[in-house]
C-alpha cells in the first residue's frame, strides 16, 4: 500500500470496506490437479486419429502445432469442447478461489483509468475469461464505484476461443440476455448486456476488438498458448517435434528434427545459455498487438500467470484427474500448459510501453490491499466455516508455498503514464515512496 497514489488508496478503502456478502466458489488448485476424474467420458479418439493422419501425410509436427490442435482445434479441441473449470471440472484458478482477487483487479483497472486522466471511454478487455468469474467480480467493483467512473462509457470485451465457455460466461455475466451473431464469421460472435446495462461482446481474436482506451487482462491465458521446443545439439539448435511411434502406431513420441526448421533458426535468442528452451511465439505476437493498441489508443495490460524469467527449460506438461499427465497420451483428455517466459514477453513488448514487473502474486495482492479486504470480510462474517474458507483461500492466493510465488504479474503501460505529473489530480504521489511510483500493485519500476 505504501506505493499507491492517494486516489488509489481511496478506491481501495471504498471497495475494501464494502460489506457485500462473501461469494463462494469451489475447490481444487490447477497447479496440483486438472482434468477428468476416471468416470468422465473418454476423449473422442478423433484427435489422435486426426493428428496421426496429419503426421502420416506431412511428417512430424512441431510441439506448438500439436498443442494448438489438442487445445483449440475448432471441432475437437480440449478448450473448445470442455468446461474444465470449477468443482465438476478439471482445475481451478485464482478468480475461482476467492472473490477478493477480482475485486482487487477491478480497483487496479479503475486506478489505471484514473491515472490516464479519466478518458471518456473505458474498454475492459479480458483474454481467455474461463467461466467469467473475474469479469463478474470486476463489474461488481465498477458498480460500487459508479460515482468515480462518472459519465465514462464502460464496456466489456471478451476474447474466447471456446463456444462452450463463451455460453457459460454469457450466462454468468448477462443472464439470458445474450445473443449469438447471425453469421458464423462475424467478428463479434455473441453480445449481451449485464444487469446494470454494461455492454458485453465476444470475439475470437484480439484484433477484432474496436480501438480506443482499453485495459487488458490476461489471467492464466498465456500458459495455454502453444510453445515451440528447442534442444541444443552438437550441430546447433534443433526443434523438438511430435511423431508417430513406429513400434506402436497408436502412440506418439517426441523426436528431434535432423536439420534446422524455420522456427529453430529464428526463435532461439542469440545469447541463449540453456540447453533446452520453450518459445511461445504466439504469446509474443499477442504482446506486440497489446503494445500497439496501448500506444495508439492508450491504456494498460496486466498479464498474470505462472512462469519464470527465462530460466526454466522443460515445463510443458499435462494435467488430468488431479495428477500430472503425459502430454502425448490420450491427446484432448487433459489440459496442456507451459510456464510463461516473462523475459521473452518483455523482450517482445519492446520500448513502446513501460514494462512493470513481473512481481509475484503475493507482492501484487499485498500491495493492492488484500489483507485489509480479508479483515473486512472476516469482520462481517460470523459463520465459522465461512471464516475458515476465507482464510484458507487467502492463504492459497498469497502463501509462497501455494500460488503466492508461482504466479507473477507483468504490467504494460502507456509511457505517458510516467510523464512528470503537472499537478494532475489522481497522480498525486506518496511522499514517503522512494520510487514515487503511482502504479497500483507494483513496487518496482523499470523500462524495457
Ligand atoms: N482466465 C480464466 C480461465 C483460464 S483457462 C481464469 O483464470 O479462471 C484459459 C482460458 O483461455 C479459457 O477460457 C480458454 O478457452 C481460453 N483460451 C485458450 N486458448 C485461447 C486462444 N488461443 N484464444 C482465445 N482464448 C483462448
Amino acid at each position: 500500500m505504501i506505493f499507491l497514489s492517494a486516489k488509489t488508496q481511496q478506491l481501495l478503502r471504498r471497495v475494501c470496506s464494502s460489506s457485500a456478502a462473501v461469494r463462494w466458489r469451489s475447490a481444487q488448485l490447477r497447479l496440483f490437479c486438472s482434468s477428468s476424474p476416471d468416470d468422465q467420458e473418454k476423449p473422442p479418439p478423433s484427435i489422435l486419429r486426426h493428428l496421426t493422419s496429419k503426421i502420416k501425410a506431412t511428417g512430424p509436427i512441431s510441439v506448438a502445432e500439436y498443442m494448438r490442435e489438442v487445445l483449440t482445434n475448432p471441432v475437437t479441441g480440449y478448450y473448445v469442447k470442455n468446461n474444465m473449470l470449477g468443482p465438476d471440472g478439471d482445475f481451478i484458478t485464482s478468480p475461482e478461489i476467492s472473490q477478493i482477487f477480482g475485486e482487487l483487479l477491478g480497483v487496479w483497472v479503475i486506478s489505471e483509468w484514473m491515472g490516464a486522466g479519466r478518458p471518456e471511454q473505458l474498454q475492459l478487455v479480458e483474454l481467455g475469461p474461463g467461466k467469467g468469474s473475474l469479469a463478474c467480480d470486476i463489474i461488481r467493483v465498477f458498480s460500487q464505484l459508479r460515482s468515480v467512473l462518472g459519465d465514462a462509457s464502460v464496456s466489456l470485451h471478451l476474447v474466447e476461443v471456446s463456444p462452450t465457455l463463451s455460453r457459460l460466461q454469457a450466462q454468468n455475466l448477462t443472464g439470458t440476455s445474450s445473443r449469438e451473431a447471425d453469421a458464423e464469421d462475424e467478428p463479434v460472435y455473441r453480445s449481451g448486456e449485464t444487469a446494470a446495462g454494461l455492454p458485453v461482446s465476444w470475439y475470437r481474436r484480439l484484433d477484432d476488438i474496436p480501438t480506443g482506451f482499453s485495459v487488458f487482462l490476461a489471467h492464466e491465458f498465456f500458459d495455454a498458448l502453444p510453445v515451440h521446443k528447442f534442444q541444443r545439439t552438437e550441430k546447433g539448435w534443433r526443434e523438438v517435434m511430435v511423431d508417430i511411434d513406429p513400434e506402436k502406431p497408436e502412440q506418439l513420441r517426441f523426436v528431434i528434427a535432423p536439420s534446422p526448421t524455420l522456427a529453430s533458426s529464428t526463435l532461439v535468442h542469440a545469447d541463449e545459455r540453456r540447453d533446452h528452451v520453450e518459445v511461445c511465439a504466439e504469446g509474443g505476437v499477442i504482446v506486440q498487438q497489446l503494445v500497439r493498441r496501448i500506444v495508439e489508443g492508450g491504456g494498460a495490460a496486466l498479464i498474470a500467470d505462472y512462469g519464470h524469467d527465462g530460466t526454466k527449460t522443460d515445463t510443458f506438461r499435462g494435467f488430468r484427474g488431479h495428477q500430472l499427465h503425459d502430454v502425448l497420451t490420450s491427446p484432448g483428455s487433459a489440459d496442456l500448459t507451459a510456464d510463461v517466459d516473462f523475459s521473452f514477453l518483455r523482450r517482445m513488448a519492446g520500448v513502446g510501453v513501460a514494462c512493470l514487473g513481473p512481481v509475484t502474486q503475493r507482492t501484487f495482492l499485498k500491495n493492492m490491499g488484500i489483507d485489509a479486504r480479508l479483515q473486512v470480510l472476516l469482520r462481517n462474517c460470523s459463520d465459522a466455516s465461512t471464516r475458515k474458507q476465507l482464510i484458507s483461500s487467502y492463504d492459497m492466493l498469497t502463501n509462497s508455498a501455494h500460488m503466492g510465488e508461482r504466479f507473477h504479474f507483468l504490467g504494460l503501460l502507456h509511457r505517458s503514464r510516467f510523464a512528470k505529473p503537472e499537478k494532475v489530480s489522481g497522480l498525486k504521489l506518496e511522499k514517503k515512496s522512494p520510487l514515487q511510483l503511482p502504479v497500483a500493485g507494483f513496487t518496482e519500476l523499470s523500462f524495457s
